[in-house]
């Protein structure tokens, strides 16, 4: 039984899952104390509770302590069962990071699976669909399964209501290099608005190209959603490379001008593409797992995430491999498991 205590690291809600993935890979029950403690307001939310019971549930695993605001849990995993599964997080939660949970060890099956989940799309300081659809899936799919993941409705802070389907047809997985991000192809900025007014989505193109100001003209496009799918607004900003695309977002939020969310997004994607790395601050913790399981692979990255560390350090107990981290003085890491 490994222990964890949940404060440690980067503190929150990707422990939590991260250690349910590796627990289904594994067979190794884990036993996880102060749940979120990194948080201001610690304990399980909605979506780690839905999190968790689909890994329970396509990993036949009994799981105690799980409910909102639990702070401790006891996980003992069973043997994952592929198939058709669905699971509604009942609020605007992540449904990427359900995806995050399951997705691994649904990879390593026998058979194909196909998973719906309901909540939320596109909110904050999660993966929004996009990223899910053209960054994670694509890099996954060059290490053998086939992946393909679909959305059927938008779900945004606070309503939820979205859904995507997600099929995975399993493959053993391959090391893959990942260190050279290939030449710039292709740049396109998306301001979505659904149920609010449509000037949000001008004012945040327009912050926007202030910053990519070398992105031409009809590279920035408004997008009207039916009314019913909001009210809600994301900015998606997304460079297509030779070897991957990375998509950055930003959330509308009451009390936060579009303008700042916007400029904060581009300045991050200007950042991205500065730096010259394959994996942008985000893709970076949710390559770990499945290169892990490759057994080798490397990537580079930009400044290594708390979420990254914290991840790997989790992958090392569960597993005993580590990676190797490296940085190239120029702000610039190379990531690499041999
Ligand atoms: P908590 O509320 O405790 O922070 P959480 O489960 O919502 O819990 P984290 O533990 O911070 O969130 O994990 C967030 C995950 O979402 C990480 O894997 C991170 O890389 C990913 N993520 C966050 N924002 C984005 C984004 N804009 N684009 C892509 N991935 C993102």
């Amino acid at each position: 039984m490994i222990t964890i205590d949940g404060s440690e690291g980067e503190g929150g809600g990707q422990v939590l899952r991260y250690a349910a993935a590796l627990s289904l890979l594994t067979g190794e029950p884990f036993t996880i104390r102060n749940i979120r403690g990194g948080r201001a307001k610690p304990g399980l939310m909605r979506q780690h509770v839905t999190a968790l019971e689909a890994a329970a549930a396509i990993g036949s695993a009994e799981c105690s302590g799980l409910a909102v605001g639990s702070t401790e849990l006891t996980f003992r995993p069973g043997s994952v069962v592929p198939g058709e599964y669905h699971f509604a997080i009942g609020t605007a939660g992540s449904t990427a990071l359900v995806v995050q949970t399951v997705l691994v060890p649904l990879m390593l099956a026998d058979v194909p699976s196909r998973i719906v989940i309901e909540g939320g799309t596109h909110a904050a300081s999660a993966p929004p669909f996009e990223f899910l659809a053209h960054t994670l899936l694509p890099v996954l799919e060059r290490m053998g399964p086939r992946l393909s993941v679909t959305l059927e409705r938008h779900g945004f802070f606070p309503r939820g209501g979205g859904r995507i389907v997600l099929d995975i047809t399993p493959a053993p997985l391959v090391p893959i290099d990942c260190t050279q991000r290939g030449a710039f192809k292709a740049g396109k900025v998306e301001a979505l608005v659904a149920g609010i007014p449509f000037d949000i989505a001008d004012r945040e193109l327009k912050a926007a190209r202030k910053v990519l100001t070398d992105w031409p003209e009809d590279a920035f496009a408004p997008v009207q959603l039916p009314a019913e799918h909001g009210p809600g607004n994301a900015l998606l900003i997304t460079a297509q490379c030779d070897n991957v695309t990375e998509v950055m977002s930003a959330f509308g939020q009451i009390g936060i001008p579009a303008e700042r969310l916007a400029k904060t997004a581009a300045k991050r994607m200007a950042g991205y593409l500065a730096s010259g790395a394959f994996a942008g601050p985000y893709l970076q913790d949710q390559l770990l797992l499945p290169f892990a399981c490759a057994g080798a692979g490397a990537f580079t990255t930009v400044k290594l995430s708390e979420h990254a560390r914290t991840a790997a350090g989790l992958i090392t107990r569960f597993t005993g491999r580590a990676f190797h981290f490296g940085e190239d003085g120029e702000g610039r890491w190379l990531v690499r498991m041999d």
